[in-house]
C-alpha cells in the first residue's frame, strides 16, 4: 500500500492533460478559435475585430500599458472570418 503522498502522485498524474497541461490549453484558448487564431504581439488594441463580429467572441484587455484583443468565448466563433478581415495589423488569422 502507498503512502498517502505516493497515492496524491499518482491521482495528479491521471489528471486529463496533467495540472500543467491544462493552464497551458487555457491560455492556448484565449488567443484562438476553432477557426481563428490571435497574434496578440502584433494586435494595436483598435477594436475593430469586436466590433465586426456578429457572435461576441472578442473581448478587449483594457490596462494600463497592455491592450489587446482576446478570445472571450472560443466556443461560440462560427467561423465567418469578419475579425480577420477588420483587423489591419495581420493580427488575427485564419486557422488552418
Ligand atoms: S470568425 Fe466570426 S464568429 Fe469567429 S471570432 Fe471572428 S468574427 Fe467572430
Ligand atoms: S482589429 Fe486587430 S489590432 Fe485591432 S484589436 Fe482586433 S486584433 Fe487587435
Amino acid at each position: 500500500m502507498g503512502d498517502m503522498f505516493s497515492v496524491k502522485a499518482e491521482a495528479l498524474r491521471g489528471r486529463p492533460g496533467g495540472k500543467h497541461g491544462f493552464l497551458k490549453n487555457k491560455r492556448m484558448r484565449h488567443n484562438n478559435t476553432a477557426h481563428v487564431t490571435l497574434e496578440t504581439r502584433r494586435c494595436v488594441g483598435c477594436g475593430e475585430c469586436a466590433q465586426a463580429c456578429p457572435k461576441k467572441v472578442i473581448g478587449m484587455t483594457d490596462l494600463p500599458m497592455h491592450r489587446h484583443a482576446h478570445m472571450e468565448q472560443p466556443d461560440l466563433c462560427v467561423g465567418c472570418l469578419k475579425c480577420v478581415k477588420a483587423c489591419r495589423n495581420e493580427a488575427l488569422t485564419a486557422s488552418n
